[in-house]
C-alpha cells in the first residue's frame, strides 16, 4: 500500500495533456486555454462614455455650454465641438475627439437653453473610459492554462474572438459493477439497493463539462471483462465503480489485467477509499473506484479530478487548499490518512456527522474534505488542519 502523496504523484506523472483542438469561444466554458490569447482589438476601441450626460472640453467647465449634438450608443460618426459647445452623450457612446470630459446628467442644469456643469468633484477626463483602458490590442488577454468561466466566455466574445485553442475533453465511461444494483424508479427487493454511483459520478463530471457514457454490469466475470474491453476501445478514461475489493465476486482487477491494463497502484493508506486502483494501457487511463459511494466520490475528487484537469491543461489540478482550525475534537486511528467530509465557513471547519465510506447524507452537506495524515490520531479542537475545497 502506498501513501496518499505517493499515489497523487503517480497520477500526476502518468497523465498526459489531451490534444489541442479549436472550440467556439461561446462554447469554451470549463475548458483550459492551450495557448495565450492575444487581444486582436483594444477594449474599448474608442474613448467611451461611462455615463449618461454631456461631453465637453474641461477648459469650458465654468461657462454655459451650447448643446450642439446628440451621440447615442452605436453612433459611429466623428462629431466635433468647438469652444463653448457640448454634446449630449449616453453610456457606451463614443466621446468626440474634441471632448475630454463627461459630466453625468444628474449634475447638470439647463438654464436659458444652455448647459451648466454642477459637478464640484469633476476632473479632466472624468467619466470617460479611454481607448484600450481595459486591454490594449496585441497584449495578452488571457494566459495559457486559464480555465474559461462565464466571465471568460464574455471576455473572449468582447474581444471579437469566435474560436479558441483548448485541450480536448477526455472521452469518459463510467462502468458500475454490482448484482445488487437497481436503477431508481424500479421496485427494490430486500438485498438490493438503488444504484447511485453512476448518477453521482456523472454529476461530478458534468460539473467539469464532461458528459460520460454509462454502463451498469452485474458481478459476472465474463460480462465485466467484455464491458471493460469495450470501454477501453472507445474512451480515454475508464472509471469503474465497485468490484475492486477482495471478495469472491470482485472481478474488476482480474478483468483489467485480462484486458492488458497495467496497474500503477492498487490500494492507498487512506480512509475512505483504500482499494483505489489506478492503471493504464497505451492510450487509456483507468481508475477503479471502491463501490462504497462516499469513498468513490472522495477518490474522484482527490485523484480522478486531478488526472482530468491535467488532461485538460489546468496548471492547478488539485483541489484548492486552506489551513483552518477544526471546531471540535476528532478521534481517528493512526495508520491511514483520512478524508473527512467537512463544512467550512472559511474561518473554521467542522467534520460532519457520518464519516463512514457509504455516507452520502454528510457528503450532500459537505463543501470540503478535511485531510488528516497517516500519523495523526486525535485532532484537538482548535488544531490547524488541511482543508480541500470541493468544487
Ligand atoms: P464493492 O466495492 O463492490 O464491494 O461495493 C461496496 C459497497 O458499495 C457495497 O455495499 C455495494 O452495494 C455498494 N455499491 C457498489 N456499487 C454501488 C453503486 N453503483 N451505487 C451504490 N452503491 C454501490
Ligand atoms: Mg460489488
Amino acid at each position: 500500500m502506498i501513501s496518499v502523496q505517493e499515489a497523487k504523484n503517480k497520477v500526476i506523472e502518468n497523465t498526459n495533456l489531451s490534444r489541442i483542438i479549436s472550440v467556439n469561444a461561446s462554447e469554451a466554458l470549463n475548458y483550459y486555454l492551450a495557448e495565450d490569447v492575444v487581444a486582436p482589438v483594444s477594449i474599448p476601441l474608442f474613448n467611451q462614455s461611462a455615463m449618461d450626460g454631456y461631453a465637453f472640453n474641461f477648459e469650458d467647465i465654468e461657462q454655459p455650454l451650447a448643446v450642439v449634438e446628440e451621440v447615442p450608443a452605436g453612433d459611429t460618426r466623428e462629431v466635433s465641438v468647438v469652444k463653448g459647445e457640448a454634446v449630449r452623450i449616453f453610456t457606451g457612446s463614443r466621446v468626440p475627439d474634441t471632448c475630454n470630459t463627461v459630466v453625468m446628467q444628474e449634475l447638470t442644469e439647463i438654464v436659458n437653453g444652455k448647459l451648466l456643469v454642477k459637478d464640484e468633484g469633476l476632473k479632466l477626463g472624468g467619466n470617460i473610459r479611454l481607448k484600450g483602458n481595459q486591454i490594449q490590442e496585441g497584449s495578452i488577454a488571457l494566459k495559457k492554462g486559464t480555465k474559461i468561466n462565464a466571465g471568460g466566455v464574455g471576455f473572449l466574445s468582447a474581444l471579437g474572438l469566435t474560436q479558441v485553442k483548448v485541450h480536448e475533453q477526455p472521452k469518459v465511461i463510467i462502468i458500475a459493477t454490482g448484482s445488487e444494483l437497481i436503477k431508481p424508479g424500479n421496485e427494490l427487493l430486500d438485498g438490493q439497493i438503488y444504484e447511485s454511483n453512476t448518477f453521482m459520478l456523472e454529476a461530478a463530471l458534468k460539473d467539469m463539462g464532461i458528459q460520460p457514457a454509462i454502463v451498469v454490469v452485474k458481478d459476472d466475470k465474463a460480462e465485466t471483462e467484455r464491458v471493460i474491453s469495450e470501454g477501453l476501445r472507445n474512451n480515454d478514461l475508464v472509471l469503474l465503480s465497485g468490484g475492486i475489493s477482495v471478495g469472491d465476486y470482485d472481478f474488476v482487477e482480474g478483468a483489467l489485467e485480462k484486458n492488458g491494463v497495467k496497474p500503477i497502484f492498487y490500494k492507498i493508506k487512506q480512509k475512505p477509499g483504500k482499494p483505489l486502483y489506478f492503471g493504464k494501457t497505451d492510450k487509456v487511463t483507468v481508475f477503479a473506484l471502491p463501490g462504497n459511494p462516499a469513498a468513490a466520490l472522495s477518490c474522484f475528487y482527490e485523484y480522478v479530478s486531478i488526472a482530468i484537469k491535467l488532461m485538460l491543461g489546468s496548471l492547478q489540478p488539485e483541489l484548492s487548499k486552506l489551513t483552518l482550525p477544526i471546531d471540535r475534537t476528532y478521534n481517528k486511528k493512526a495508520g491511514r490518512a483520512n478524508f473527512l467530509k467537512g463544512l467550512t465557513d472559511f474561518k473554521t471547519v467542522t467534520p460532519l456527522e457520518g464519516q463512514s465510506s457509504d455516507a452520502l447524507q454528510s457528503f450532500s452537506l459537505a463543501n470540503c474534505l478535511i485531510f488528516t495524515s497517516e500519523e495523526t490520531a486525535t485532532i484537538k479542537e482548535g488544531e490547524l488542519v488541511e482543508v480541500h475545497l470541493l468544487p
